[in-house]
């Protein structure tokens, strides 16, 4: 017997866990079908939440912060150190994962726990895991079923020593070396975290810059950064080959160099989990890399059936497959609460330090054509750092000679990604740079770099136009 709902959503990632409760929230009834054991997709069990708690522990138990102010650290034999990285991250991933939970039945929505196939008019065919099965009929389905990191051809991922951005999160015995194949978010995010627990990590990207989206200032400046917490960071680096030998897993670069690290983790990209779900009978067409075509609806080119989050494809970050979730359920039932996606979202990437970014790098500007200035102001002059010992990095604005218009906001720096939400506000309401200089900041805060950024592009304007 078919059940009818409003509304099914396969996948309890961020994009269904928000898509359903949007939907739920405005009285349709809901169901979530998730294959995996609980709730939260991705981002709770191997992504976003464990390498965030991975970071701030590792940050903690090395005394990490403290070490160039007081000259302490802390010496946790790697053991213990990696017992407490395992046990508080286990401690946070439970914790976030009762909290989707209890978000999706405070909302009145059924979890059911089964794989779920598509069929014809939106008809969808749940393999539950008590082995039974249950037909589910739909006016609306969203596909949030999220992504998984893509396996490049050629390496052995059946090594026990050859990771990947899921497998590196079952670590269990302390490392002393690792190399690292990615330079983007996530390659940079967990080469950093190992560098501050003291293990020798070499990054290595074929391309000339990490963090190619970013600032080109931002990205040269974050590689220094690595470099100066003792990450050898090879760019242009060309495509390494993993192979294993009597002496254990070893990498060897174009170069012809040979390295011996004990682990490889291969950051480089994510597959969209979409095979088990016989997109071609519903008619959900995907592109050439298998990701769902949507229109900017989220609607796919099925009627009544949706898609959201890293199954379509980039940003695929938590934040905006969020977003992407609730702007597709309010469209699928007409209701007015939520539009477009919000086409500035900022990108943060929790590397040490961290890297943020809202609106227009200044290669974007220039290559927009757009008559643009910059302003910096330097953590290495601002009290709080000072005084946090955290004088890394800069807050770089990029905005319009004539009318001093915001156009972007860049941060590296202890605590970008929370302080790039001020940039991203104003640029977000058509602001000028003004309203830093003439708005009141908390004194000693990191924030205050806005106003100095500020002043130092007036003076750059005031400069060039003398
Ligand atoms: C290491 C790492 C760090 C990251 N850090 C950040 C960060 O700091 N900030 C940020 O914004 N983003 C971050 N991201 C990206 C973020 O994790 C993803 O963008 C986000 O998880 C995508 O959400 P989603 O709902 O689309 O999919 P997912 O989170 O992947 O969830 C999809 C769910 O669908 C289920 N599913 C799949 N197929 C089926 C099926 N057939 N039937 C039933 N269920 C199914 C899966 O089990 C899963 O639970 C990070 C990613 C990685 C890899």
């Amino acid at each position: 017997m078919e059940e009818r709902l409003d509304m099914v959503v396969i996948g309890a990632g961020p994009a269904g866990e928000k898509a359903a409760a949007q939907a739920a929230y405005f009285g349709r009834r809901v169901a979530i079908v998730e294959r995996d054991r609980s709730p939260g997709g991705a981002a709770v069990k191997n992504a976003g939440i464990p390498t965030k708690t991975l970071r701030e522990t590792a940050l903690y138990v090395t005394g990490f912060r403290q070490r160039d102010v007081y000259g302490v650290g802390l010496q946790l034999e790697p053991h213990i150190a990696l017992r407490h990285l395992r046990s508080r991250t286990e401690q946070v991933v439970n914790t976030m994962t009762a909290a989707v939970a209890n978000n999706i039945s405070r909302h009145g929505i059924e979890l059911i726990h089964g794989a779920a196939t598509l069929g014809p008019d939106r008809s969808i065919l749940v393999t539950c895991d008590d082995g039974g099965t249950r037909r589910l009929q739909a006016n609306v389905i969203l596909i949030a079923t999220g992504s998984r990191p893509s396996h490049p051809p050629g390496i052995p991922f059946d090594d026990p020593d050859v990771l990947d951005s899921e497998t590196i999160t079952s670590i269990d015995r302390p490392l002393e070396g690792l190399v690292v194949v990615g330079g983007g978010p996530v390659g940079c995010e967990y080469a950093s975290i190992f560098a501050a627990l003291g293990v020798h990590v070499t990054l290595i990207d074929s391309a000339p810059r990490l963090l190619p989206f970013m600032d080109a200032e931002i990205s040269d400046l974050a590689a220094a950064k690595f470099r100066d917490i003792g990450i050898r960071v090879l760019l242009e680096a060309g495509r390494a080959s993993v192979e294993r030998d009597v002496e254990g897993i070893k990498v060897v670069l174009a170069s012809g160099e040979t390295i011996r690290p004990g682990k490889v983790l291969f950051a480089a990209g994510r597959a969209g989990n979409t095979e088990a779900l016989n997109l071609d009978e519903a008619g959900v067409a995907t592109d050439e890399r298998g990701r769902i075509l949507v229109d900017a609806c989220f609607r796919t080119t099925a009627e009544g059936i949706y898609a959201a989050g890293d199954v379509i494809g980039p940003p695929a970050l938590s934040s905006v497959s969020m977003e992407q979730g609730r702007v597709a359920a309010c469209h699928a039932f007409g209701i007015p609460f939520k539009q477009p996606v919000d086409p500035l979202p900022p990108f943060g990437v929790y590397s040490i330090p961290e890297v943020a970014m809202v609106g227009l790098t200044e290669e974007a500007a220039a290559a927009n054509g757009l008559d643009y200035e910059v302003g910096r102001a330097w953590f290495a002059n601002n009290t709080r750092a000072t005084i946090a010992g955290a004088t890394d990095g800069l807050v770089k604005l990029v905005f319009g000679r004539d009318d001093r218009k915001l156009l972007g906001v860049h941060v590296l720096g202890g605590s970008a990604a929370e302080l790039i939400h001020q940039g991203q506000a104003v640029l977000y309401f058509g602001g000028t740079i003004d309203y830093f200089i003439h708005t009141t900041f908390n004194v000693p805060t990191e924030s205050e770099a806005y106003k100095y950024a500020a002043y130092d592009g007036l003076q750059r304007l005031a400069r060039s136009s003398t």
